[in-house]
């Protein structure tokens, strides 16, 4: 049965007027499980006018206050943790520990941003000139928008949300229209946890509701987590529309295996990072590079060893390492990809196209891939797959794999495996990406330090969530004052005498 799924406005779900929809499919299957509705520019009006009326009062609220309702949601979304993962994983793909963990580290930045009171603390000069004093204040901007991609529809929605509501924003979501759903229950929790209607809404829609969004001027604000191109094109009119915004980008993340490197775990964290979540993860690692001749070789046999071993399955399935990539076209384009590997003379170790599993033909299933011998100019090199492929590109030396890293378009994540300390402590140093792991795949900040990547990875100068999604999310103010003399000088001080 296709369900119709519908927005969240004002507090409840109200269906789309507009009449175009997108399909939401099952990617297991490959059917088509619901239709949501694409938001023309009226019906995000409206929305907008609902969030700037509903913001005054949840400002007026105090910090502790929202805080406290802020966790409540947190209990909320535990106690449904295993409804909501599922539902997560049927629009997705990905496998429930997969999903569970899309929602932990959401929620996590929904617990820090509960500590809204500190955060909002402005500064205080007492005597910045003779009677003088100077305090800044940080206010809400009023109503914000994210706009969010696929493959992190837990995670990303609540980084976005979770600091601008504490801050005293009224917030609009636009998700992905590829998994929709889980956003939509987020919000009737938010709504359930105390949230006032109005200040938390989902708009569905594609660039049509995007644009609407950009334009109108009661949005002060757009968190952006997409593609390069969208996000640049997002900046740029947010830009032109007097808003400020952040928008993050595509990836291309490397690890470099150093000679010293324990193999055993470098092999390892490559096969969790190169393939988990069917390579869907804006942290996913895409490029191994080991260092030296013997130490690419033994990787090399190592990954092989493991890539025969993964399961791809049913995302339901305890025993799926991984589950379908979310749509039929994106299968197309990593296929795609696979195939100008080859053309371009990459070694082709295990090629994941024509997998089938057993029961779900028509799911949108890519095997594992393992490229060796890629070169800096193929494709497969430089442009993001987004799916289960991973390139060994050999470096002779140290300084060649730095160099690599850093001259990449991207900058999102980078690792080094290493027992080295002044090696990897010159890499972190050096690099130019955003996020460095040292024996540590995937170095997704924890949610009170802030997470962006460098170069075609991030556009803006604020990072998500930690102390800068507070100052995204805020406005400064700065009160200089200065009192007159008056009631000290005239005022008696003393205790009247009886006569
Ligand atoms: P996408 O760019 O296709 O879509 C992201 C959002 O933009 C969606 O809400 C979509 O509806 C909207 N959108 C798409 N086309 C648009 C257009 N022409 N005009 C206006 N809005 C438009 O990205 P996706 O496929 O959903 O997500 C995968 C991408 O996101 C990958 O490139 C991945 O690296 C990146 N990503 C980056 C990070 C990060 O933190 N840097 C995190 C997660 C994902």
């Amino acid at each position: 049965m296709v369900q119709e799924l519908s927005h969240y406005v004002g507090g409840k779900r109200v269906s789309g007027i507009s009449g175009r929809f997108g399909d939401v499919f099952d990617p297991c299957t490959g059917q088509v499980q619901g239709r949501v509705p694409l938001a023309g520019s009226e019906e995000v009006e409206n929305v907008v006018a609902i969030a700037e009326k509903a913001q005054v009062e949840w400002a007026a609220m105090n910090a502790q206050r929202r805080g406290r309702i802020l966790l409540k949601f947190v209990d909320l979304v535990n106690q449904n943790m295993d409804e909501l993962a599922t539902l997560l994983s049927s629009e997705h793909g990905k496998t429930l520990p997969d999903a569970r963990g899309d929602i932990q580290r959401g929620i996590e930045v929904v617990e820090f941003a509960a500590g809204a009171p500190h955060l909002l603390k402005g500064e205080f000069s007492d005597d910045a000139g003779t009677g003088i004093d100077v305090h800044s204040l940080r206010q809400p901007l009023g109503v914000v928008a994210g706009i969010t991609p696929f493959n992190f529809p837990a995670m990303i929605p609540l980084w976005k949300s979770g600091p601008a509501l504490a801050a005293g924003n009224a917030f609009i979501l636009k998700p992905s229209e590829r998994d929709p759903s889980v956003p939509l229950r987020l919000a009737e929790l938010y709504s359930e946890a105390g949230v006032p209607d109005g200040v938390f809404n989902v708009v569905n829609g594609d660039k049509e509701a995007v644009d609407a969004l950009l334009e109108d001027p009661r949005v002060k604000a757009i968190g952006f987590v997409g593609s390069t191109p969208i996000a640049q094109y997002i900046y740029a009119t947010a830009a032109s529309h007097g808003k400020r915004a952040q928008c993050f980008g595509g990836a291309k993340n490397h690890m470099v295996i150093m000679p010293d490197a324990d193999l055993e775990m470098a092999a390892d964290a490559l096969i969790g990072a190169g393939y988990g979540s069917a390579g869907e993860r804006c942290m996913a690692i895409s490029v191994a590079v080991p260092v030296g001749q013997e130490t690419a070789d033994r990787l090399v046999s190592k990954l092989q060893d493991r890539v025969k071993r993964l399961r791809v399955g049913h995302s339901l399935d305890k025993d799926s390492d991984f589950g379908p990539v979310v749509t039929a076209s994106a299968k197309e384009r990593i296929e795609g990809y696979i195939q100008s590997g080859v053309d371009e003379g990459a070694t082709l170790l295990a090629d994941g196209r024509g997998l089938a599993v057993d029961g779900y033909d028509g799911g949108f299933w890519v095997g594992p891939t393992l490229f060796d011998d890629v070169t800096k100019d193929m494709k497969i090199y430089k442009e993001e797959i987004f799916g289960p492929v991973l390139s060994v590109l050999r470096a002779a030396d140290y300084d060649e794999a730095l160099q690599l890293c850093s001259d990449n378009e991207f900058g999102n994540g980078v690792a080094i495996f290493t027992r080295d300390g002044d090696a990897a402590r010159d890499f972190a140093s050096r690099v130019e990406v955003g996020m460095v792991g040292i024996n540590v795949p995937i170095p997704v900040p924890i949610a009170y330090y802030t997470f962006g990547g460098w170069k075609a990875s991030g556009f803006g100068d604020l990072n998500q969530h930690g102390a800068d999604a507070f100052r995204f999310y805020t406005r400064t103010k700065t009160v200089t004052t200065r009192w007159p003399s008056g009631i000290r000088q005239g005022a008696s001080f003393v205790m009247p005498e009886g006569s």
